[in-house]
């Protein structure tokens, strides 16, 4: 760490997500001793979202797993304060414009996270905070049928609890095949099947067109010509990156606050990480913003680092994971940086999805099955990934062929 940053410099971060929270700690953790303010809109301390979409539709009561007491913010000296909304900053002079007034820093952490893809749809309900899953949760437990719009990660999730909590659930998505982007075909159909067996009925290449209350309940148009009578719509179309107070302030923006390998800004006193920013990925050189819990701990880690005059560039390989009904859907690296994919076909049926980069290095591997197997399979698919290795493709595809002994 420089000298010049052993204090009294001030050290301000925006969002007191997961991601934000993890930084003001690791700063400590680094020995920097200036004052740390962690200003969050929501008012609760930082908690876990996955569970949202998980335990929640399906638990009568869900409660919140937070990652850190204040007592141990407090011990740290990071000065939390919850239900202040960040509403510009003045680069100039070195200040955030809050709810609660300006507040001046010397360094600016941006960990503002993202928010949901809105529809411009009456009667829709989207997840990202506890309260909107307190709200979906009441809504699951009177019953009738649901509409899950998209399915990405979340919206299958959703469909799954509501499901094993006896709704009647219909997903429609806009994608000719679902779940889209980061999940691979061959698994995309595994998903589907798997949701179809519990009675979900997904229809893809279906958009809806509007949502109006009809007898008591709701009428969805969908874009087949068709009409559905449903009692709940849920949409989980996509995040969007909060990156407004970022291009207000005429920082580099494109899907997410744009930064380099160590995390900083276009302004050499503003740094961003987490769900917002948009950070060169180190294997394959594209831009891209990971929206996982895990990466959003490894990045506050790489950002506390830099922001003390480390030089740590973020390499970790970036993991995510959901569940579906009895079923782990995991992900370690980057799919949409592969070229070419070898499956791997387990004796119970299940599969691993493996992409490739134009010189063999494995990118990616995607996995839905039991969750041990699927948790073993990916964590030495992760150190392969590492490790930059170049597997034989036959190998990879041969269950006989122990993944470890390709390392
Ligand atoms: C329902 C759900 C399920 C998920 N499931 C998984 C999963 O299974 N696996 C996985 O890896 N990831 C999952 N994720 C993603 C994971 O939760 C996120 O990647 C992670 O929360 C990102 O952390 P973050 O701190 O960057 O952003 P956030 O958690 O979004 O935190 C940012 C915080 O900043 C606050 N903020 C924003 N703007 C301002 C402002 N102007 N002023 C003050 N405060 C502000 C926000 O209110 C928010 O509290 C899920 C997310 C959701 C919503």
């Amino acid at each position: 760490m420089s000298e010049s940053m052993r204090g009294p410099e001030r050290i301000v971060v925006v969002g007191a997500g997961e991601c934000g929270t993890r930084a003001a700690m690791a700063l400590r953790e680094r020995g920097f001793t200036g004052a740390i303010t962690l200003l969050g809109r929501e008012d609760v301390i930082a908690y876990e979202r996955p569970p949202l979409s998980k335990a929640a539709p399906a638990a009568d009561d869900a409660e919140l797993v937070h990652p850190w007491t204040a007592e141990a913010l407090a011990e740290a000296g990071v000065a939390l304060r919850l239900g202040v909304d960040v509403t510009g900053m003045d680069r100039e002079a070195r200040t955030v414009e809050t709810t609660d007034g300006p507040v001046p820093y010397d360094r600016l952490l941006l960990a503002t996270g993202a928010g949901p893809r809105r529809l411009g749809l009456d009667h829709v309900h989207y997840l990202r905070t506890h309260s909107d899953a307190a709200t979906l949760r009441d809504l699951v437990s009177r019953g009738g049928r649901l509409l899950v719009i998209g399915a990405g990660f979340i919206g299958p999730e959703i469909a799954a609890g509501a499901r094993e909590r006896g709704m009647e659930v219909v997903v429609v998505e806009a994608a000719e095949r679902a779940p889209a982007r980061m999940v691979p075909p061959v698994v995309a159909e595994q998903v589907v099947a798997l949701h179809a067996a519990h009675g979900v009925e997904v229809r893809t290449g279906t958009t809806v067109t509007a949502v109006e209350r009809h007898e008591g309940g709701l009428l969805a148009s969908l874009s087949t010509g068709e009409s559905l009578d449903v009692d709940t719509v849920v949409a989980g179309v996509g995040a969007a990156p909060h990156t407004e107070i970022a291009a207000a302030a005429g920082l580099l923006v494109e899907d997410g606050i744009v930064v380099d390998e160590q995390l900083r800004t276009s302004d050499p006193r503003v740094w961003a990480a987490g769900d917002c920013a948009a950070f060169p990925d180190a294997r394959s050189g594209h831009r891209v913003r990971v929206e996982s819990r895990r990466s959003a701990h490894d990045r506050a880690v790489t950002v506390a680092a830099s922001m003390t005059g480390g030089q740590e560039p973020h390499v970790a390989v970036p993991r995510f994971w959901s569940d579906q009904y009895d079923q782990m859907l995991q992900t370690a690296g980057l799919p949409t940086t592969a070229v070419d994919e070898v499956v791997r076909r387990r004796e119970d049926g299940s599969l691993i999805h493996f992409g490739l980069d134009g010189d063999g290095r494995l990118v990616a591997a995607t996995s839905l099955g039991r969750g041990p197997v699927v948790a073993k399979d990916i964590r030495v698919a992760e150190q392969l990934i590492a490790t930059h290795a170049t597997p034989d493709p036959a190998a990879l595809a041969d269950p006989g062929v122990a993944l470890r002994s390709l390392r």
